[in-house]
């Protein structure tokens, strides 16, 4: 029977670290900022953008949110961020994803300042991670690293399957573990006889969007499971990627969903913000 990871619980600690951040960074007469851009009607992403609005005011993080209409045109958005990239009182920058389909997200994404890209999505931070250099990492696999370090799981030598290969959750995660000297497999749709690769895992990221792909009786007896996947059902419930109760037999570790990786990657989101007003500013990490 696996021991539970809550993602809720850390999550809360890691909020708790970071408000702490913020005070000492406000007694020197630093006010960190973050800066949220929400272009259309999207109602998911306005539930997610209020949820970031909630995190800040929580750790005591300036969040202001741009909202702007459907038909806002790729240049004037990118105009709006041009802006923002020049305002010194701006810590963080994000533009919620999706934007509408006339605006090309690769354009918005590289039109940002690479030092308040709090998402991490930006070319140049993404290089960094892949030259093992300083930058802000990806707030999702970053939350899930913390997560698997919570077990006390040393992941040198250890093998670790990747299974998704998105730009914002397998890629970056891979190359967080493979920084840790795990051995790293990458899996993807067209990934021969998945079962067996995921069956030799010792920590397994299921970052897939597909609900109960991965089977329980594929992993290995001992693993360590993340499962990212946030799917709904037909009945609106939300579950992972992973058939938690039949992994949960098998797995020495598993995150639930919800309350496992869901609530660290908004507080990783805060955490980077207060990591990027430092860094900018020539400070020390103070985590
Ligand atoms: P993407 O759709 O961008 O990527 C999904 C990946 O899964 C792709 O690499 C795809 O392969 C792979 N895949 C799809 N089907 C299969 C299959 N049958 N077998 C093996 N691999 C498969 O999704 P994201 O990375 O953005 O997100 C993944 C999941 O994580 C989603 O459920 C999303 O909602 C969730 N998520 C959760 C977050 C959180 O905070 N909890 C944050 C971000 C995402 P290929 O590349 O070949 O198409």
């Amino acid at each position: 029977m696996a021991q539970i990871i809550d993602g809720k619980a850390i999550a809360a600690k890691v909020r708790q670290e970071v408000s702490q951040a913020v005070t000492s960074l406000r007694e020197r007469g630093i006010q960190v900022g973050l800066h949220v851009v929400l272009v259309g009607d999207d109602p998911a992403s306005h539930v997610y953008v209020r949820n970031k609005e909630r995190a800040s005011a929580e750790v005591g993080i300036r969040g202001i949110t741009h909202r702007l209409p459907a038909d806002t045109t790729e240049s004037d958005l990118l105009t709006l961020l041009a802006s923002l990239n020049r305002d010194p009182e701006v810590d963080g920058v994000l533009v919620q994803l999706p934007v509408p389909p006339h605006i090309d997200t690769n354009r918005v994404t590289d039109a940002q300042d690479p030092a308040r890209d709090v998402d991490g999505f930006h070319p140049v931070n993404l290089g960094m991670l892949v030259s093992d250099r300083p930058g802000l990492r990806a707030c999702t696999p970053a939350g899930c690293m913390r997560l698997i370090d919570e077990t006390g799981t040393d992941l040198k030598g250890k093998r670790a399957v990747v299974v998704g290969r998105s730009l914002i959750v397998g890629k970056p995660m891979a190359h967080l573990l493979l920084q840790r000297h795990a051995t790293v497999t990458i899996c993807h749709s067209r990934t021969q006889d998945l079962p067996t690769r995921i069956a030799e895992a010792d920590v397994l990221i299921a970052a897939i969007g597909r609900a109960n792909l991965v089977r329980g009786e594929w992993i290995k007896p001992g693993a360590v499971v993340i499962d990212v996947g946030m799917n709904r059902n037909d009945a609106g419930k939300l579950t992972g990627d992973v058939d938690y109760e039949g992994a949960f037999d098998r797995a020495s570790f598993i995150t639930p969903v919800p309350g496992g990786v869901g609530p660290m990657t908004i507080a990783y989101l805060m955490r980077n913000t207060v990591l990027a007003a430092c860094a900018r500013r020539g400070l020390p990490d103070p985590f």
